[in-house]
This record gives C-alpha cells, sequence and structure tokens, in this order.
C-alpha cells in the first residue's frame, strides 16, 4: 500500500486518530493509507502512518503513568480487566463485524477470534494469584529469602494483520495487569478492530499514558526499538521482520519476544479415521483463508494413504463456498489484499512449472466477486524440498506430500526452518506418542488440526517461529512482563540478639 500525503476531506473515509495520553489525537505526520474491505474494495477508513516524534510522546505519557500504575492495588488492576472482558463480551457481534470488515475472514472465524481475544482477558485477571513470588524462611539462622516480581516498565507490542482483535490481546491485558504501561501498534492493514477495543479503554476511565495507540508502519515499529523509554517489545508477524525486531530491540536492550512465520506440517496415518481427519485438515488449511500462523499448510501422507484421503478431501474441500466472509453461506472469505492474492497465485504457478499438479485448483474461484479472493486449493506430486512445501505461502493452499513411513514424515518436518505447529492422524497411541516426542515444533496435536493452546497455557512456537525465551499467554506472559527481585533480610530487634533469644 502506498502511503498519500492527503488529508482526508469532508467526504472521504474517517481518519483514524491514535490514542495518547488518555486523548485521542490526529497525527501530524501527514501521511495516510487506506484501509478497505478485502472483500469489496470499500475503503473503510484512513489510518495514519505516524512518525518517531509521536511514538516519543506515547512513550513519554506511558512513562509518566507508570509510578501511579504500578503503584495501584494489583486486585484494582485486576478489576479493571474484569470490567474490560465484560465490555468486550457485550459487543463480540460489533467486533466480530469489525473483524470481518477490515480483515476478510468469515463472520464464524471472526466470532471465533473475538471469543479467543475475550479468553486472554480472562486469563489476565488472574494476576493477583498469577504474579505471586515465593518466600522460604530461614535459609540462614534467621534470614528470609523471597522473591518478589515487578513490572517492567513501558512495553511496546507490534501486530500482524491476520488475528486484528486476539493477537494484540496476548499482549496488552498481561502487561498492565502486571503493572506496566503500555503502546500498541497495530497492522496497518486492519487496525479498526483496536480502535474500538482503545474506544473501551477509555470510557473505562483507565489513567492518562497507561495504555496507548500508535498507528503506522515500519517507520513507527523502528522508532519503538529504538526508543530509550521502551523496557519491552513483543512482536508478532513474518519471519524476516521478527528477525529484524529482535536483533534491534536486543542490541538497544530491551526484553524482546518475536513471534514469526511458520509453515505447518499434518501427518496423516495409515490408520487415521479418514473422513474426520478430511474435516479437520480442511478447517486446518482453508480457515481464515489459510492466513493462521497455526494453518495446517503441508499435508503429509504416509505410506500410501492419500489414495483413500484424495477422495474424501476433494469432495468436502469442492463443497466450500468462497466469498464475501460476511454472507453467512460464505465459508472462505477473501486474502487480505489484492497484492496477497497475486502473491499467493505466483507460488501455485511456480509449483505447477515444477511438475506438481492440482487437485482442486482455486485460482479462480471468487473472481465473480471482484475482491482479493483466491479459492482453496490443494497442490499434489510435490518434491519435498520444493518451495511450496518449505515456505509459508499464507493463503488457501494445501501442498501435500506422500512419505513412506512416520520416521521420514518426521524427517521431512523436521528439516523445515519454522517449528510452530504440527498434528498428527492416527489412532495408534504409540504412533502419537513417538511422533509428539521427536518432532521439532512447539505446539503439537494429536487429532487436532489447529493445535492454537488456550489462553492458560503459552502460545509456543520454535525455531524461526519464535525468538525469545518467553512465550506469548500462559504463565510465560506474568515471567515476560515482571522482573524479579530477590530480597533477603533479617530482623536484629527480633531475631538472634532480639527478645526470642533472652535467656
Ligand atoms: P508483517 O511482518 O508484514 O507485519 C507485522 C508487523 O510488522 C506489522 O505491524 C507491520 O506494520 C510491521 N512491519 C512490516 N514490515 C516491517 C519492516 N520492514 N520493518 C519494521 N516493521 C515492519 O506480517 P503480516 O503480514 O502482518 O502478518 C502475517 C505474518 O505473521 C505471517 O508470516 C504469519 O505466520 C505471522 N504470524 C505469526 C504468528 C505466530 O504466533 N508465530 C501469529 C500471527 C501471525
Amino acid at each position: 500500500m502506498t502511503a498519500t500525503t492527503e488529508g482526508p476531506t469532508g467526504t472521504q473515509p474517517s481518519l483514524l486518530e491514535n490514542y495518547v495520553n488518555g486523548r485521542w489525537t490526529a497525527s501530524r505526520s501527514g501521511s495516510w493509507i487506506d484501509v478497505t474491505n478485502p472483500a469489496t474494495g470499500e475503503v473503510l477508513a484512513r489510518t495514519a502512518m505516524s512518525d518517531r516524534d509521536e511514538v516519543e510522546e506515547a512513550v513519554a505519557a506511558a512513562r509518566a503513568a507508570l509510578p501511579g500504575w504500578r503503584s495501584l492495588p494489583v486486585i484494582a488492576r485486576a478489576q479493571l480487566l474484569h470490567r474490560l472482558r465484560h465490555e468486550l463480551e457485550a459487543q463480540a457481534g460489533e467486533f466480530a463485524a469489525c473483524v470481518t470488515a477490515e480483515m476478510g475472514k468469515t463472520l464464524a472465524d471472526a466470532r471465533a477470534e473475538v471469543d479467543r481475544m475475550i479468553e486472554m482477558v480472562e486469563a489476565a485477571t488472574a494476576v493477583p494469584q498469577t504474579m505471586q513470588g515465593r518466600v522460604l524462611e530461614n535459609v540462614a539462622a534467621n534470614v528470609d529469602c523471597e522473591t518478589i516480581r515487578q513490572p517492567v516498565g513501558v512495553c511496546a507490542a507490534i501486530t500482524p494483520f491476520n488475528f486484528p482483535a486476539m493477537v494484540p490481546m496476548w499482549f496488552l491485558p498481561f502487561a498492565i495487569g502486571c503493572g506496566n504501561t503500555f503502546i500498541l501498534k497495530p497492522s496497518e492493514q486492519d487496525p479498526l478492530t483496536q480502535r474500538m477495543v482503545f474506544g473501551i479503554l477509555d470510557r473505562l476511565g483507565l489513567p492518562p499514558g497507561v495504555v496507548n495507540l500508535v498507528n503506522g508502519g515500519a517507520a513507527v515499529v523502528d522508532a519503538i526499538l529504538e526508543s530509550p523509554g521502551i523496557d519491552a517489545v513483543s512482536f508478532v508477524g513474518s519471519a524476516t521482520v521478527a528477525r529484524h525486531v529482535y536483533e534491534r530491540a536486543g542490541a538497544t536492550g530491551k526484553r524482546v519476544q518475536a513471534l514469526g512465520g511458520a509453515k505447518n506440517h499434518m501427518v496423516v496415518m495409515p490408520d487415521a479415521v479418514l473422513d474426520r481427519t478430511a474435516a479437520n485438515i480442511i478447517s486446518s488449511a482453508f480457515g481464515a483463508a489459510g492466513q493462521r500462523c497455526m494453518a495446517g499448510s503441508v499435508l503429509v501422507t504416509v505410506g500410501g494413504v492419500w489414495s483413500e484421503l484424495r477422495p474424501e478431501l476433494v469432495a468436502q474441500t469442492s463443497r466450500l463456498r468462497t466469498g464475501d466472509g460476511s454472507d453467512p453461506e460464505v465459508d472462505v472469505g477473501p486474502v487480505i489484499s489484492p497484492a496477497a492474492r497475486d502473491r499467493i497465485l505466483a507460488c501455485v504457478e511456480r509449483a505447477l512449472g515444477e511438475g506438481a499438479a492440482l487437485a482442486i485448483d482455486g485460482r479462480a474461484s471468487g473472481l465473480e466477486h471482484g475482491g482479493a479472493f483466491v479459492g482453496p486449493t490443494i497442490i499434489e506430486r510435490l518434491e519435498p524440498g520444493s518451495e511450496a512445501v518449505r515456505e509459508e505461502i499464507f493463503g488457501p493452499v494445501l501442498s501435500v506430500v506422500e512419505v513412506g513411513s512416520l520416521e521420514e514424515a518426521i524427517e521431512l518436518v523436521n528439516a523445515s526452518r519454522y517449528g510452530n505447529g504440527t498434528s498428527i492422524f492416527t489412532e495408534s497411541g504409540g504412533a502419537a506418542r513417538h511422533y509428539r516426542a521427536e518432532v521439532e515444533a512447539g505446539m503439537v496435536g494429536v487429532n487436532v488440526g489447529v493445535a492454537a493452546p488456550v489462553a492458560f497455557f503459552p502460545f509456543s512456537g520454535w525455531k524461526a517461529s519464535f525468538l525469545g525465551d518467553l512465550h506469548a499467554h500462559g504463565q510465560d506472559a506474568i515471567e515476560f512482563f515482571t522482573r524479579k527481585k530477590t530480597i533477603t533480610s533479617r530482623w536484629f530487634s527480633v531475631g538472634e540478639s532480639g527478645p526470642f533469644f533472652v535467656e
């Protein structure tokens, strides 16, 4: 998307403001881009490409708010999260509609995402328990030792387009629950959902500066990475940018967690229950039009099972309807933009050029609607080392590879540079146990196509899918958003010279 320097006029779509120091503020950068509905091309709003000074204003507000916010009793912070959860729940339908309009996924997918967003806030309300430290008395005579958790300081999160509701909430509620102040830079491709969330946060009356929203692109990200006033950075997005964020934030001494791209394998054993397996594969590969970091994008079939699975998979996939995600009859919405569609189609063409074949050809599906559509596509007769098997396509494209044994399947999966999620479909406990023990991926499903953990467990990708030590949500979030302080103490008045020891 190319930024323009014209401001909006009265007849143009609304301009998205930043939320800094408790106020909605128009960006002064003079540079905007369109936020479009990928199903229709309609311009929904224009978002500012904010500049470094605007990031620094948010940092100053967050720093100023920090002493007051971290001193607020933890129970008061938890109560605030309970109120946020309640408000999000009350508007769940509007949130889902907003996600569908700006990101494209179907209303059912959007509602599932919104439910996960709410679940994140719910998990964060447990801070009075999860933030507790540890105490051991009498580590030496009359000496006690305790570790307490304190907030890290000013935390920032940079998020991708594919989960505009949920992914920002992997961080915001845990960060502020632990007493940090917070700056969010949502994806410039779909920032409207977070405008709604910040509208609620504004109405809840948080002290100014506790939460801040700065819209923009790479310039905002680099300003965050370089700002000396930011203590911790959470990033979710593509592998290349994750590496950039990890290195840059690390170089400026920040705590950092960077979640990158993925290529997730689904292994099907000959003893799998095929009709149920096919339904799981379809939902994993084509849900959210394949734009999930946990999408199953490579199908690894073992020992000739492809010939049995293929008819069922093709039949079920052929029944999927591609179109505008706001139509309840539609199963697969558009991809995020015409540029994404062209990139995905070029990938399919290259696979065909290498001798692969299409079991299902979705290249022309949905074209009659206009918009950025690619229908579900299944590529077969692929070599294990081919681009469509190795690289993230991030669209509704399933690449099929046939192997002879479970060991061969494990070797293929472990050769990937990514290690986000994987699934095995089998009725053999031994095969499943061997797979989960040997596979190099951080999230494993057994007869579960999208093994994305619930909020109370960490989202634990490996290899190029995750750079850092502490993962998103679960107890890892508390570890990431707090730093430990260990205190060793004794009291002379009641210690060895005190009254308990008077003879
Ligand atoms: P992206 O990397 O293009 O953008 C992510 C964020 O980084 C956005 O806020 C964007 O403004 C910013 N950004 C983009 N280019 C930048 C640059 N050159 N310098 C600095 N900042 C930059 O990712 P996307 O297309 O929005 O999202 C899709 C990607 O995210 C996929 O690769 C997907 O696998 C990944 N993802 C990973 C997870 C996970 O948990 N591992 C979750 C969701 C999405």
